[in-house]
């Protein structure tokens, strides 16, 4: 079998993604250059869309699978978020910030509020060894996340079946994890521009004028 072209398989990837967007309105990457390379990364976007949600984004075979959290990641591991599993994007999103036209779909302003890298912990296992894709398919997705403001272990759990779309998002149980933080309240700047979603929203109209 020969060698697929690694941009290839990103395009067919991207296909969801860039058929909901008009790139010549919006300012989102379009995508499909950018390959994986050293350590996978992840990003949370705070998105003000229709309603307020965090995009909970892991780089899995160069695109970013994503998952939309409405209340935002927890620290505290008794808390189940639900995490709804969107369009795959490029990895280029992960560097995205600032305001989406109101017409266009996603409509409303992004900050990149947390983002870092990640280890797969399903691949230290010895009974329960899995890639990321497999642990994808698998609806059961484990990693350890090293980012600015959350770190330890968390878990993605498809609930339904495997067509379905509605996962669990939670905090395991380790050192980092912590009852009584609230991030998503307690640290709502973004990681790149130090800028809250209000405060990008101004910038971005300040520019249009
Ligand atoms: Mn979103």
């Amino acid at each position: 079998m020969s060698k697929k072209n690694p941009s290839d398989i990103d395009k067919n990837k991207l296909n969801e993604y860039q058929k909901k967007r008009d790139f010549k309105k919006t300012t989102e990457p379009g995508g499909g250059k950018k390959q994986s390379s050293g350590k996978p990364r992840f990003v949370i976007q705070k998105h003000d869309a229709s309603n307020l949600h965090y995009d909970f984004r892991l780089e899995i075979d160069d695109v970013l699978k994503s998952w939309a959290i409405p209340k935002g990641p927890s620290t505290d591991p008794s808390e189940k978020r639900m995490a709804v599993n969107t369009e795959d994007h490029p990895l280029e999103y992960a560097d995205f910030e600032g305001t989406i036209p109101e017409d266009e779909y996603g409509g409303g302003t992004v900050i990149v509020w947390d983002g870092g890298t990640y280890r797969n912990l399903r691949a230290e296992k010895e009974d329960d060894k899995k890639t990321m894709s497999e642990s994808f398919d698998d609806g059961k997705v484990e990693v350890w996340l090293e980012g600015k403001k959350l770190k330890g272990g968390y878990v993605l759990i498809r609930t339904g079946k495997k067509d379905d779309n509605k996962w669990l998002f939670k905090k395991m149980k380790d050192d980092e994890a912590d009852a009584r933080r609230n991030p998503v309240s307690s640290e709502p700047k973004s990681i790149l521009s130090d800028l809250t979603i209000k405060e990008m929203e101004k910038k971005m109209k300040d520019k249009e004028g």
